[in-house]
């Protein structure tokens, strides 16, 4: 057993908003780290300077912090966002020069001057013989001469790694389990791109390496990259870390989660008022069986966390499922939460009581902040006119039922003393008492309790929607 303090790692691209499928890998990552008292660590792997952009990295650190999701080390949240080179891989060219060099000393490595277009003909002809394409090894053993004539007609060349023949890369994958691929299968794979550039496999792994990564949880679509990976530590002496490879998170349908399942990255769900504890609870449950039921806080869901419990089968996200948990997060949300979670939907003119006296009414009946509008009408809007059977309802009622009401509530406008006042005046009860007067007050036969509701509306509101049914 090594002694190597557990480190895990979030590695992401920055070429586009944090999605759900990243979004629980970076989840599991941190679970995992916590789980083990170990560190954390956000490497931004901006390799692609095309597609990569420093909005994206400033956007994802955003979702992640939102998340709660803390990082031990990476580049600093909230301060110069172009600190923290050491942790994007765009400045750590050095480090893979010097890799690569050793490699290169090793006769480990040559240069392949094929051309996009060779490529793409020797890919399609393997296709078409009925082979899994691979690099053929065309430049494998070019002579010296020939390496001189391509570079003096102005070729760069790609440096390609040398795959041994007639091996076996072996490893446990902590999803997974044992996998075996035939080294055979594998082509020489690209190193550095003709620009000088680290690819993918290198990078990625030399700085797993590097930072003391000792858990990879990633997406599986990187199982295939792993042999390779594993390839390149080994031929350079550096420890691997152990890999787990999480299981595709699919939508409603079974299909991939895309763009066509709706919101699909945390900026999204974020925007629409969903609850980050909401968010977390349903990922946490995505792929990772939990015997605990409810909601979890990060600190306990890490208790619970074990890669154990980590499904091989396609995850899949639900919005509904979401929602269960959006409510139940949001009914036990403390009320200065509320305030803030709702602050935007709330009337910017009332005082702090009756703020707290909506909110408190109508959170039953909000799952998100855009379900308050509704509300905020009802309770702060004119009175709400009455039509059809409704209307119907409040007539039949009668003036004296209004009359009693209205006069109870220019006293008292709580529901109580209107209710006494339309019992003693009136006899009436059950649905004759309740549907005219909730009818009268919100226009609705349905919506949040009375008496909450009334403590957030104005007395004069109150009494001016009963009193014009008294004539
Ligand atoms: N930058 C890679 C990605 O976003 C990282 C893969 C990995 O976690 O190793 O897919
Ligand atoms: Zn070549």
């Amino acid at each position: 057993m090594s002694t190597a303090r557990i480190t895990t790692r979030f590695a992401p691209s920055p070429t586009g908003e944090l999605h759900l499928g990243n979004a629980r890998t970076a989840l599991f990552s941190w679970l995992f780290a916590r789980h083990h008292g170990g560190r954390f660590v956000l490497r931004i792997e901006d390799t692609d300077t095309e597609r990569s952009k420093e909005s994206y990295t400033t956007a994802l650190m955003a979702d992640l912090a939102w998340m709660g999701l803390a990082w031990d080390a990476g580049p600093p949240y909230l301060s110069n966002p172009s600190d923290g080179g050491e942790y994007r891989q765009s400045r750590r060219g050095a480090v893979y020069a010097r890799h690569s060099a050793t490699l290169d000393a090793s006769g480990l490595t040559y240069p392949c001057y094929c051309t996009p277009l060779e490529l793409e003909l020797s890919r399609k002809s393997q296709l078409a013989a009925g082979r899994p394409p691979r690099y053929a090894g065309t430049c494998r053993e070019l002579s010296a001469e020939a390496r001189v004539r391509k570079s003096a007609q102005g070729v760069s060349p790609t440096t390609r790694f040398r795959v041994p023949t007639g091996k076996f890369v072996e490893f446990d994958d902590m999803v997974h389990g044992a996998q075996r691929f035939a080294t055979d299968d594998i082509g020489d794979f690209i190193l550095r791109r003709a620009d000088g550039s680290a690819a993918f496999f290198f990078s990625n792994a030399i700085d797993d390496a590097e930072m003391g990564i000792t858990h990879v949880l990633r997406g599986e679509d990187h199982l295939t990259n792993t042999p390779r990976q594993l390839l390149v530590l080994e031929a350079l002496g550096l420890r691997a870390p152990t890999y787990g490879h999480l299981s595709l998170l699919v939508g409603a349908d079974g299909a991939p989660l895309s763009k066509r399942h709706g919101a699909t990255s945390v900026r999204e769900f974020r925007e629409r008022g969903y609850l980050p504890t909401a968010l977390t609870n349903h990922l946490f449950r995505l792929g990772h069986s939990s015997g605990e039921n409810g909601v979890l806080p990060l600190d306990v869901m890490a208790r619970h966390f074990t890669v154990k419990h980590l499904g091989r089968a396609p995850a899949r996200f639900e919005e509904s499922q979401l929602n269960v948990w959006q409510r139940e997060v949001a009914h036990h949300l403390p009320m200065e939460e509320s305030e803030r979670w709702l602050s935007a939907e709330t009337p910017a003119d009332i005082d702090t009581d009756r703020r707290r006296a909506f909110i408190a009414a109508i959170r039953p009946n909000v799952l998100l902040p855009k379900d308050v509008a509704r509300w905020r009408e009802v309770v702060f809007g004119p009175s709400p006119a009455l039509e059809g059977d409704a209307l119907a309802r409040v007539r039949e009622a009668g003036p004296q039922f209004f009359q009693a009401a209205a006069q109870a509530a220019a006293a008292d406008p709580s529901l109580d003393s209107i209710v006494s006042a339309v019992k003693a005046a009136t006899g009436a009860k059950g649905q004759a008492l309740w549907k005219p007067l909730r009818l009268a007050l919100t226009g609705t036969p349905e919506g949040p309790e009375l008496a909450p509701l009334l403590k957030a509306m104005a007395g004069a509101s109150i009494h001016e929607r009963l009193n014009r049914f008294a004539a």
